[in-house]
């Protein structure tokens, strides 16, 4: 499918930040997207290159035909550091305007910023969900293997966790994460959020690996429709 670049968004470090949307058909009537996010912690390169290989993949495709909006690496400054946060030492998955949001943070690295919202990489993405309202938001990290969910996309995740065998968690519970993507989507846009936590590298854990792991689920939730079809 074809993807035309969307006016980029710009980091705390005046770099740009790449969001592309599909041009179909079904656009014209679109009123809702579907959001393939990447790299909003910059260090997790993993997740970074899931998202990567799957935009490359849906590029490449003729036979679909959906709204979707990718941007590839939200955390640009991170990413070219590789470091988890942005240019301001905050952490993106704590600054968004979740009613949760709080300026407490339980390690520095999960530092939310001073105000929810304060961050340019969020306010660009919340910028995109106002002109194109997601429908469903699919955003990849990596840290240990989990599909969380946060709203009405239990069956997605159950989708894909019956092709790579991940354990599925309804809200990490057991690791609070004010004023994330996971807490901000349902509760502003009523927008169900899928975080897909792949695995880090390791021995025997590859780039090429992790995709291959993957790439049938991911490849499955964009062809056989469950993503226009589930209940949201
Ligand atoms: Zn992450």
């Amino acid at each position: 499918m074809k993807f035309i670049e969307l006016s980029p968004g710009k980091s705390v470090k005046g770099e740009s930040i790449h969001a592309y949307k599909s041009e179909s058909s079904s656009n014209d009537k679109a009123t809702k997207y579907n959001y393939i996010l990447g790299a909003v912690h910059g260090d997790e390169v993993e997740g970074a290159h899931l998202a990567s290989e799957l935009f490359n993949w849906l590029k490449e495709n003729n036979d679909i035909d959906m709204p979707i909006i990718v941007v590839p690496i939200v955390n640009v400054d991170g990413f070219k550091l590789k470091d988890r946060v942005n240019g301001n030492g905050v952490d993106l998955n704590r600054n968004l305007p979740s009613k949760q949001w709080t300026p407490e943070a339980r390690e520095a690295k999960y530092f939310p910023g001073t105000a929810p919202l304060s961050e340019p990489e969020n306010k660009f993405l919340v910028s995109l969900f106002e002109t194109y309202p997601p429908r469903f938001i699919l955003s990849f990290h990596s840290w240990y293997p989990v599909i969380n969910y946060n709203g009405a996309c239990k069956e997605l995740a159950e989708f894909l966790a019956s092709f790579n065998k991940y354990p599925i968690e309804a809200d990490f519970l057991s690791h609070p994460t004010p004023g994330s993507l996971g807490e901000y989507g349902p509760q502003t846009h009523g927008t169900p959020v899928l975080t897909f936590e792949c695995p880090v590298l390791s021995d025997g854990v590859t780039l090429e690996s992790i995709w291959k792991d993957n790439e049938e689920a991911f490849k499955k939730l964009f062809t056989t429709k469950i993503i226009e079809t589930f209940k949201s």
